[in-house]
């Protein structure tokens, strides 16, 4: 049995993969395959409509947001967001990789600054902010590190608006959901599957458009559009859609959460109790979501890396710029399979060869 702990694209639940393989031989008894469905007709409008309803309904949103569901993945908001909503400047708070990426794009378009960042303790924990952000468009968030392995579980409060990189952890917690003006993550990891992002924005912040954004990429007209500006990916939406049922089935997002905690806890623990292996975050800003960790003694690496194969583990490689492994908690993952690595974690621990 193999036990797949990837970062993205990452492990939904069997059950998903079971309606996504019969919806592309027949979807819903139509005699047609998904793929071959236009996009405007009533079957593509059902999955839409259901899949903004199932969003709004797990997040709890009222009408003062709008939900989107959109072509491409988070790279592309790096873009989007500085499109529509750098004027003056925008604050970027600096956690890891992914942010750096938000930011160095956002300078593609005006001007960002990094206000806050943890690098200079390797982004083991989270930035603090300490100073005023009056003047600032927006502030932008990394939620989830998930190349470190630290995650906020509180969000910053400022008077001006927050926008947040959920990637990573995305439908992994209930959310103080009116603290952020938007949300957006790409769908592979907890909400689907490559080649569609998802977008959950503030009606009033839409209003601040740049008006010289070229129209494709205004998120003003996808709402207006509905979220149909060009032939849409209908097999990711509708991978977003069957995951999102499966959520909502298994119990919603403090179910989601109480089950990573548990998963994360239980490693962490056997992490920490270890002689030979070390967690890369420290204690207050774990990621509940992607667990970063190295061997003390680096020669001892690819020993590890061979027993967890042999052992069904796979795809646990740390990000390519941070190394050591990294294991990846997502909805999907099972109890099951973190108690089999951690055993396989205190076996090698008492007896590394
Ligand atoms: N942000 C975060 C936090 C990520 O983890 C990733 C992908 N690993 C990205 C952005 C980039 O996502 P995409 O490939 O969908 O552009």
């Amino acid at each position: 049995m193999l036990h797949n702990f990837g970062s993205g694209p990452a492990k939904l639940h069997k059950s998903v993969y079971e309606q996504l393989a019969n919806a592309l031989i027949d979807y819903e008894q139509t005699g047609l395959s998904i793929l071959e469905i236009y996009h405007r007709t009533p079957l593509y409008e059902a999955i839409l409509e259901e899949a903004i309803q199932l969003c709004k309904e797990l997040y709890l949103l009222d009408d003062t947001k709008e939900v989107l569901f959109m072509p491409n993945g988070a790279t592309w908001h790096f873009n989007l967001i500085a499109q529509n909503f750098l004027q003056q400047k925008a604050a970027y708070i600096h956690s890891g990789n992914w942010s750096k990426k938000a930011y160095d794009i956002a300078l593609e378009y005006g001007k960002a600054e990094i206000i806050a960042s943890s690098e200079n303790n390797n982004f083991k924990t989270l930035p603090i902010v300490e100073q005023d952000l009056s003047g600032y468009d927006y502030v932008h968030i990394t939620s989830n590190n998930t190349d470190i392995g630290t995650q906020f579980h509180t969000y910053p409060k400022h008077s001006i608006p927050l926008v947040a990189d959920m990637s990573s952890d995305i439908f992994s917690k209930p959310l103080p959901i009116n603290d952020f003006a938007l949300i957006y993550a790409g769908a592979q990891k907890n909400i689907g599957i490559a080649g569609a992002s998802l977008v959950i924005i503030d009606k009033a912040f839409i209003k601040n458009t740049n008006a010289l954004t070229p129209s494709y990429y205004q998120y003003k007209n996808w709402v207006n559009a509905n979220s149909i500006m060009n032939t849409p990916p209908i097999f990711a939406i509708y991978a977003m859609l069957i995951n999102m049922r499966w959520i909502k089935a298994t119990g919603g997002l403090e179910i989601m959460n109480a089950q990573a905690k548990e998963k994360a806890t239980l490693l962490y623990h056997t992490l920490d109790n270890s002689n030979l292996f070390e967690v890369y975050a420290q204690e207050q800003d774990r990621s509940l979501m992607n667990v970063c960790f190295a061997m003390k003694d680096p020669a001892l690496h690819h020993s590890f890396m061979h027993v967890a194969k042999e052992a069904g583990i796979i795809q646990i490689d740390g990000y390519r710029t941070v190394g050591g492994f990294r294991v990846s908690l997502y909805n999907a993952i099972e109890l099951a399979s973190v108690k089999h690595l951690c055993n396989v974690i205190t076996a090698f621990d008492q007896n590394p060869h």
